[in-house]
């Protein structure tokens, strides 16, 4: 354990009334088993980076007083439909899933790195993120024809009008601020693009690709330890700040409406 291992956790514990129950978080690991996920420089497979990401931001998030489910604990193949279904079955605070990206071109693989957080939208924020999404959804189950996009289009229109969207969007913000500040990696933003894990979660949910494993630098920091828990403690800190967020609106909205 570094120094820099503290960053993330040093403010981490959220403020619960008494007899208040923990917020509860699914953290979904992504690809797993025969699905590797993006490769990267080395040997480093997106899979087993996203599950040790994952389980070091179970114990941050349990250390800050959150409970916490994984999708997957171990290196197993799991359907983006089982993983909302399990997500739902959980009725979560919120939901995160976690990943890493890639470049496919050498010249491509070379330049670009960074870190960016998503939440759902039906249309993504510029053509990038709308590739980094089909790349994501390969998992999903094969489209039944019309039926599956109907489906989808009223999920989608729904979800317009929720809050999870709106507060998608928020613990979104938190989180992605978080890890740029404690990484000092490239910021490539918030963004919006219609993934397929993110759409049928009933809570605000979220997606973080915590960088290029592509990335002949970022990919060997990917590989550290200590930089996978930097990048934990940093999602954690979002998280919680987001849960203390909505614990306080909700808060004031039971005192006005009584
Ligand atoms: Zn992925």
């Amino acid at each position: 354990m570094g120094p820099m291992l503290s960053v993330g956790t040093l403010a981490l514990s959220l403020t619960l009334a008494a007899g208040e129950r923990a917020p509860l978080v699914v953290v979904d690991p992504g690809h797993g088993g025969t699905r590797p996920g993006a490769t990267g420089v080395g040997e480093l497979l997106e899979k087993a980076l996203a599950l040790e990401i994952s389980l070091q931001l179970r114990s941050a998030l349990e250390r800050a007083g959150a409970r916490v489910v994984l999708t997957r604990g171990k290196d197993v193949r799991l359907g983006l439909d089982e993983r909302v279904a399990f997500a739902n079955r959980h009725r979560p605070d919120l939901f995160i899933s976690v990943h890493a990206n890639s470049m496919p071109t050498r010249k491509q693989r070379e330049r670009t790195e960074g870190i960016e957080t998503f939440f759902l939208s039906a249309n993504a924020s510029y053509e990038e993120a709308r590739r980094t999404a089909a790349r994501e959804n390969d998992d999903a189950p094969a489209a039944g024809g019309g039926k599956a996009d109907d489906t989808l289009s009223f999920i989608l229109a729904d979800l317009q009008r929720t809050e999870a969207h709106v507060d998608s969007s928020r613990a979104a913000y938190a989180v992605h601020q978080r890890l740029v500040a404690a990484t000092g990696a490239v910021d490539r933003g918030v963004q919006q693009a219609p993934f397929y894990v993110l759409m049928g979660v009933e809570a605000p949910a979220i997606l973080v690709e915590v960088g290029f494993v592509s990335n002949p630098e970022e990919g060997k920091r990917l590989s550290d330890p200590a930089y996978q828990q930097l990048l934990a403690g940093a999602i954690a800190d979002g998280a919680k700040a987001f849960l203390d967020q909505v614990r306080a609106r909700d808060g004031r909205e039971k005192v006005a409406r009584p």
